[in-house]
């Protein structure tokens, strides 16, 4: 079965982490600054924080936001469920507002109706845009539009380490950079653009929520003689928030470096298999190519077809060994949202919709043309007889 994303790992990378195993350091030693300083610069943000995975990066960031019961946050229905999860760890209510058709993406005039209108007893605290595919989401309007009801802007870039935009003076904003956001989360799981098995990280400009998401990750404990309110002597610490083990490790950070080398080369390959999939599919009947709207470098953690007989064709390419899959079931129809959050079928039409004709095809670096190729065939064999 060709995979609908898979991990590259080669032999520097291996090597990079046998060099740790080697070391003193297994954990949190030179490896996690690093990677960290390495990532804050590839994606232009002044810090990041190297977390366990992306789902405790957007936790955190909701935690370092303040985001606490009475509060809600706001996402897309379009993501996976991590996106919002991350407000209910915190003990605030999910909500959301619907996609736009075209970019599958937050849209951003229902962001601006949904907070003019709002009612119920939560506040609204925090939005959480997420750059669906790869596709950076409209972060200008969308920012303006937060800021305006106080919010916290979290982006979720899970799916856009690469990826970037360009706003409306003309200069391009890298995924990451938090131009237009108080924080970034991106994750490392193998199918993501590079990984570190497990990880995440959060970038910021801000030290405030630096120094406090470094905190949060490791048990809430301060050391630093400086921020202590009480001296006892060079062993002491002392826990000021109730944080978590969250750390990276130094064999994940150090893959994670050397995987961070080859992000360019590796989103250049994505995009070259998408725009092969763009130019061989665009007019094939029943199949909607992914719309990529002016001004974004989309970074292609996924390549999204639309077609009338999903299961049909969904179940044609699987037969054939095509690892196709779906992204993604509404969040908001999951029954734990249903059953505690009352959330029901309707609620989010256009990403209800959109959900109902959904495909992603593979795209991972690896392939080879012969791959896509193959892909290409049976997508249009599967719509002809769909
Ligand atoms: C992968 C992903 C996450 C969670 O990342 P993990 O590292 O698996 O915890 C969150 N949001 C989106 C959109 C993702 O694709």
């Amino acid at each position: 079965m060709l995979p609908y994303g898979h991990q590259w790992i080669e032999e520097d990378d291996i090597e990079a982490v046998v060099k740790v195993l080697r070391s003193d350091w297994l954990t949190t030693g030179p490896a996690v600054e690093e990677f960290e300083a390495a990532l804050a610069e590839k994606v232009g943000a002044r810090y990041a924080v190297a977390v366990a995975n992306g789902t405790a990066a957007l936790h955190l960031a909701c935690l370092a936001a303040g985001l606490g019961p009475g509060d809600s946050l706001i996402s897309s229905p379009n993501t996976f469920a991590a996106s919002t999860n991350a407000a209910l760890y915190c003990g605030a209510r999910p909500a959301f507002v619907d996609i736009n058709e075209r970019t599958y993406n937050m849209d951003p005039d229902a962001l601006d109706r949904f907070l003019g209108h709002h009612t119920g007893e939560s506040k609204p605290k925090a939005v959480v845009p997420v750059h669906f595919s790869g596709q950076p989401c409209d972060m200008e309007r969308i920012a303006s539009i937060a800021r305006r009801a106080d919010l916290v802007i979290i982006e979720d870039a899970c799916h856009a380490l690469g990826a970037k935009w360009r706003d409306s003076q003309g200069q391009w904003q890298k995924s990451g950079s938090c131009s237009h956001c108080d924080m970034t989360a991106f994750s490392f799981h193998p199918v993501k653009h590079i990984t570190t098995a497990e990880g995440g990280v959060i970038t910021t400009n801000r030290s405030d929520l630096y120094e406090k998401l470094k905190r949060l990750r490791n048990h809430g404990l301060v050391r630093d003689p400086a921020h202590l309110q009480n001296g006892h002597g060079a062993w002491y610490y002392e826990m000021q928030d109730l944080g978590f083990n969250y750390r990276l490790s130094d064999l994940q950070c150090a893959l994670g470096t050397s995987q961070l080398k080859k992000l360019d080369s590796w989103v250049a390959r994505r995009r070259e298999i998408a725009a092969a999939y763009d130019h061989l599919l665009g007019d094939v009947d029943g199949v909607v190519i992914p719309y990529q709207k002016e001004n974004t470098y989309s970074s292609y953690h996924l390549y999204v077809i639309q077609v009338e007989s999903r299961r049909k064709v969904f179940e044609t390419l699987r037969g054939k060994g095509i690892g196709v899959q779906v992204h993604f079931f509404p969040v908001h129809l999951h029954p734990f949202y249903r059953n505690h959050f009352g959330f029901r079928p309707g609620d989010f039409p256009i990403a209800e919709a959109y959900y109902e004709h959904a495909i992603s095809l593979p795209v991972f670096p690896q392939m080879s043309d012969d791959d896509v190729h193959r892909v290409i065939r049976e997508v249009k064999a599967a719509a002809r007889n769909a």
